[in-house]
């Protein structure tokens, strides 16, 4: 738990703020069978998608790199020995057809009372994020639906890097104009989050992905700041 006020704070986003829609991924996986793999069996491209989706995720972790959106549905159809080429000009339409479903089921805070939460600091906030699947542009328009619109973001589509390396946290300490020894990160991910935040000179500390505990180092703070003011 914090003890000091922060200048700033960073806040991871899935894990730490947001949870998906239990529907989104499903539909969203269902569509990019139909488009590229017709004759494999729902559960199995499903499974394989879910499976390609984690592996990326601890590689992007291993080397500090972004995967994004093409990247992994190439993994998926490469571990379905599937051929990769229709994906390059079918790109932009099942983009298209993602931000159609995430619109449609999007994602949720993974506590009531954390949009609030983070309102309340009275410090500068950025969201710093590992995006995955969906990139910057669409999470935006996904924060603002879910009551963190407003927050500038650092996404590693956008940088081209990814948590923990360290130019995602410089970009975070430029964004909020604060030196990164007076910034806290807050996220879910030991190596991602605190390792990286740490390694790059901010202050960091490591949440479990229930919203309770983000709700509980997002309390202590205001606390902080208000004991300090
Ligand atoms: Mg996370």
């Amino acid at each position: 738990m914090p003890t000091a006020r922060p200048a700033a704070v960073s806040l991871d986003i899935w894990g730490t703020l947001l949870a998906s829609d239990p529907d989104f991924k499903p539909a969203r996986n269902e569509m990019l069978r139909v488009a590229l793999a017709p004759g494999v069996a729902a559960d199995v491209f499903d499974a394989a998608m879910r499976q390609a989706d984690r592996d990326v995720d601890d590689r992007c972790v291993r080397d500090g790199i972004d995967i994004g959106f093409t990247g992994r549905i190439e993994a998926t159809l490469r571990a379905l020995e599937l051929p990769v080429s229709p994906l390059v000009e079918r790109t932009p339409e099942l983009y298209d057809a993602q931000q159609r479903l995430a619109l449609a089921h999007p994602p949720r805070p993974l506590h009531v009372e954390l949009p609030a939460a983070v309102a309340a600091l009275r410090v500068p906030v950025v969201l710093t994020s590992n995006t995955g699947m969906l990139p910057g542009e669409l999470m935006r328009k996904l924060l603002v639906l879910a009551g963190f619109g407003g927050y500038p973001g650092v996404f590693s589509n956008e940088l081209g890097v990814a948590k923990p390396h360290p130019r995602m946290f410089e970009e975070a300490c430029a964004t909020l104009g604060v030196p990164a020894a007076d910034v806290l990160h807050i996220g879910d991910n030991p190596d991602a989050d605190v390792a990286g935040a740490r390694a790059a000179g901010l202050q960091a500390e490591l949440i479990r992905p229930d919203g309770v505990s983000t709700l509980a180092v997002l309390d202590s703070i205001v606390r902080a700041c208000g004991a300090s003011a």
